[in-house]
């Protein structure tokens, strides 16, 4: 494909801002909450007329951690389903040639068949703990697949699972596993402390760098074109254990760890199938080592400790 212009939505979360380390010759338009709030037409409207795009890669949405799913789940149905209809309805409209939009691991049934394959996304109901946030990324694959049928739009839709890197929320309450655990063995390190953690560390979960997602979804936007959703995350599965004794490795965390078993855990296993995207030419070997991964990720903390997403808040 010829340089184009793309525009990403979610431009300033964890995966769009893994955007700026990614080699491209595309142009890459990044942008956050503060430029346009996409749960509002008109402003959703304006940013894509603004920058008239050949291409959107759709990230923005209201993200959290197993808690923040639950405690919330009016507003991360409410907010996704209207920032997701109004980014395709206008990109259909302004004439945007290509969308990726990302779902999420957590949409798929709880009942589903392991290896998760891209055809059981409908069904069954997803967990209960994060059904606003499912549904909603559910409605972007149906409105997705819709718009391609009636209007012959080309967009695509995309899988990750647990993803983690620099600029990831940092929040105790609001964040995902890796950086819950991070910034917590962090701070018992300089203050000399143990950590208690959620769970009893057996569930299983696969995890993706969030610069791995950003290179991934580049190639899609040259590789595939189709209306079915596609898996694209790294298929290794770690138990919550493993991670937290790698983490603690990195972080130099000697204390004890304690596994708090009341907290909400979600699901026990989740894998996924990935072989379509490796079908369609990407590697295993294509995707960051998970030790070099969270050392980058840790640098990262260290550096800008407590300027953190979630720690200053
Ligand atoms: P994130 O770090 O929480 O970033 C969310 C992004 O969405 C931010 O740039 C935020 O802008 C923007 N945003 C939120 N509300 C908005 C609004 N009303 N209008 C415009 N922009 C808004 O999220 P992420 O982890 O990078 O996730 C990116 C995508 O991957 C999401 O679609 C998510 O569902 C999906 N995903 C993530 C994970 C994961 O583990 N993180 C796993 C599976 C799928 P501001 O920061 O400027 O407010």
């Amino acid at each position: 494909m010829s340089k184009i212009k793309i525009l990403i939505t979610g431009g300033t979360g964890l995966v769009g801002s893994a955007f700026k380390s990614v080699k491209t010759k595309h142009d890459l338009i990044l942008v956050g909450s503060s430029e346009q709030d996409l749960t509002d037409y008109n402003s959703t409207r304006s940013l894509i007329a603004k920058y008239n795009p050949d291409a959107i890669i759709h990230l923005a949405a209201r993200v959290g951690g197993v808690k923040g799913n639950s405690s919330r789940v009016a507003d991360f149905y409410g907010d996704n389903v209207r920032m997701n209809t109004n980014t395709l309805l206008l990109a259909h409209s302004l004439g945007v040639k290509k969308v990726i939009s990302l779902l999420s691991t957590c949409i798929y049934p709880d009942n589903a068949v392991y290896p998760l394959t891209e055809n059981q996304v409908h069904n069954g109901p997803p967990h209960c703990s994060s059904y606003g946030y499912a549904y909603a990324k559910r409605m972007l694959d149906i409105h997705s697949r819709a718009l391609r049928q009636q209007y012959g739009c080309n967009f695509i839709t995309a899988i990750p699972n647990n993803l983690f890197g620099p600029n990831d929320n940092y929040h105790l309450e609001h964040s995902h596993v890796i950086p819950a655990i991070m910034r917590k063995m962090h701070e018992a390190k300089i203050n000399n402390k143990n950590v208690t953690l959620w769970g009893d560390g057996s569930a299983l979960r696969e995890f993706t760098y969030s610069k791995d997602i950003a290179k991934i979804l580049l190639f899609l936007l040259d590789n595939y074109d189709n209306s079915l959703p596609i898996n694209i995350g790294n298929t290794q599965e770690y138990s919550i254990k493993e991670i937290a004794e790698i983490v603690a490795e990195i972080v130099g965390f000697n204390g004890k760890i304690i596994w708090d078993s009341a907290g909400i855990t979600g699901q026990h296993r989740k894998p996924s199938d990935n072989s379509k995207l490796i079908k369609l030419g990407w590697k295993k070997e294509d995707y960051t080592d998970l030790k070099k991964s969270l050392t980058e990720t840790y640098r990262y903390v260290i550096i800008n400790y407590p300027n953190l997403r979630g720690v200053l808040i």
